[in-house]
């Protein structure tokens, strides 16, 4: 029999809020966790956080998709990983159902609860948006997106129809913020690169269309370099249209507020994130925009020994009275530290402390070798601020084995060509198998 577990740590979610809470609490507790008085768990579907902003370079093939991951495994060996996903939380019982990825789902208790699981896409009852549309949150959409651009590419080159080939080379992204404009930046720089390639297909002939509700993009890095931004796009041949909004995309035909219309086989959902849903499967309080209703501390609001974090909270911004913190990687990563010291203070009978952040800005990638940058007020653009956007992100990538393939997948981009093959075949990985097998029934 292993030793006495007292207190059982749960932590809803391994990716930013998760797995840097855990990180803290696996250096912090060492003792506690050898001697078993503290046992912690980690529930989330996937075996590895996600280092969200790498994802438009993962999709623009710059970097490995297994690069721009960290497995939770080797990142806390003292913690254990569970992989499923926690449908329902009991605070009042102090337990989670826990619905593990294959199997019944079981119950697990525990004595402190960490909710992190984050966001995803907020979207609109638009007809036809599941016809093409696929979100950017996540690595397999990301490679799904790099894949299907270059299969376009590809359909564009063989076919002879002129109203496919059209459609083929049309990509609409809905949605200007980080995740939006970065996703389009890359995948555009990577497309334009690839034509090369092609015989039939020079730069002009592939359209990229952005459609944002508001009247400006990235509004991460402030008006000035938005609009900047927004300039840089336009002149890259990108159609931006600003106070727009989608209405349908039928089985691919799109049709926009201003009255544009036309046909598109891919489109990208960026337009906003809402907390995960499991924060309203149980009984933890909600906020009217639908997240957790969280103290500074970062303690659930009237709640003993719940804390909760990152995209999936509404925590107060003290610098900023009577605003909430916005949901980004700034917040979630300090948020986790102020989480984890407060678990251990808690732990220990201290008094918790507040969270207290100001925004500070924020870096853009928009292509190889092209940025925007507003941060502590240093504005940047261009090349300066691709330097800044790539070495700050490379500080902030967790683990040092990450740091170095990143700088290896960089170094070898710098030698040599971009790869720009389309390998959706592993989306679909047993249709040849299955069609040997069906020419050998025919014979
Ligand atoms: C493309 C893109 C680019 C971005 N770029 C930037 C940037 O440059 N700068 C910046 O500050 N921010 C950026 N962000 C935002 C940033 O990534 C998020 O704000 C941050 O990841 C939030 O951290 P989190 O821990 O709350 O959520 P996440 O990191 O999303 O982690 C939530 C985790 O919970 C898991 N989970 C969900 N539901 C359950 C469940 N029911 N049970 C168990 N586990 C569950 C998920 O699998 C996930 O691993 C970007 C986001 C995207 C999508």
């Amino acid at each position: 029999m292993g030793p006495q577990v007292n207190k059982h740590i749960v932590i809803v979610g391994g990716g930013y809020v998760g797995m840097y809470t855990a990180l803290r609490l696996q250096r912090k507790l060492g003792k506690e966790l050898r001697d078993g008085s503290v046992h912690i768990t980690v529930v989330d579907p996937n075996s590895y956080m996600t280092y969200q902003p790498f994802l438009p370079e993962a999709a623009a093939g710059n970097l490995s998709p297994r690069h721009v991951v960290a497995p939770l495994r080797r990142v806390l060996p003292k913690v254990e990983i569970l992989n499923g996903v926690v449908t329902k939380v009991n605070h009042a019982g102090k337990l989670v159902t826990f619905a593990p990825a294959e199997g019944e789902p079981r119950d697990i208790p525990y004595d402190m609860l960490v909710m992190a699981a984050g966001s995803i896409s907020r979207t609109l009852p638009i007809p036809g948006l599941t016809d093409i549309g696929i979100g950017f949150k996540t690595v397999g959409e990301a490679i799904a997106l790099r894949n299907r651009v270059l299969h376009q590419l590809d359909v564009a080159e063989s076919t002879e129809d002129a109203e496919v080939r059209r459609r083929a080379l049309t990509f609409v992204v809905v949605g200007a913020g980080f995740a939006g404009v970065e996703a389009l930046a890359e995948l555009e720089d990577m497309a334009k690169d690839s034509t090369r390639y092609y015989r039939n297909i020079t730069p002009a002939d592939v359209r990229w269309v952005l459609v944002e509700a508001t009247n400006r993009v990235l509004p991460e890095v402030g008006p000035e370099m938005g609009k900047w931004t927004l300039e840089q796009l336009r002149e890259r041949g990108i159609e931006v249209k600003l106070e727009t909004r989608l209405e349908s995309a039928t089985g691919g035909h799109v049709v926009l507020s201003d009255g544009t219309e036309f046909d598109a086989e891919t489109l990208v959902w960026t337009a906003g994130v809402k907390p995960s849903p499991v924060v309203t499967e149980g009984d933890l309080p909600i906020d009217e925009r639908g997240r957790i209703k969280t103290t500074t501390k970062l303690t659930v609001a009237g709640t003993k020994d719940a804390f909760a974090a990152g995209d999936a909270a509404g925590v107060p911004d003290v610098t900023n009275p009577g605003q909430y913190c916005a949901p980004n990687a700034q917040h979630a990563v300090r948020q986790a530290k102020v989480l984890a010291d407060n678990i251990v203070r808690s732990l220990r009978g201290q008094q918790l402390v507040e969270y207290r952040h100001k925004y500070v800005g924020s870096v853009a990638g928009l292509g190889l070798h092209q940025g925007v940058a507003n941060v502590y007020g240093i504005k940047l653009r261009g090349l300066a601020a691709w330097f800044m956007h790539r070495t700050y992100h490379l500080s902030r990538v967790p683990t040092l084995n990450r740091k170095v393939r990143v700088v290896a997948d960089w170094t070898l981009a710098l030698f040599f060509k971009r790869e720009t093959v389309s390998l959706g075949e592993m989306e679909h990985p047993r249709d040849g198998f299955r069609a040997a097998v069906a020419s050998n029934r025919r014979r």
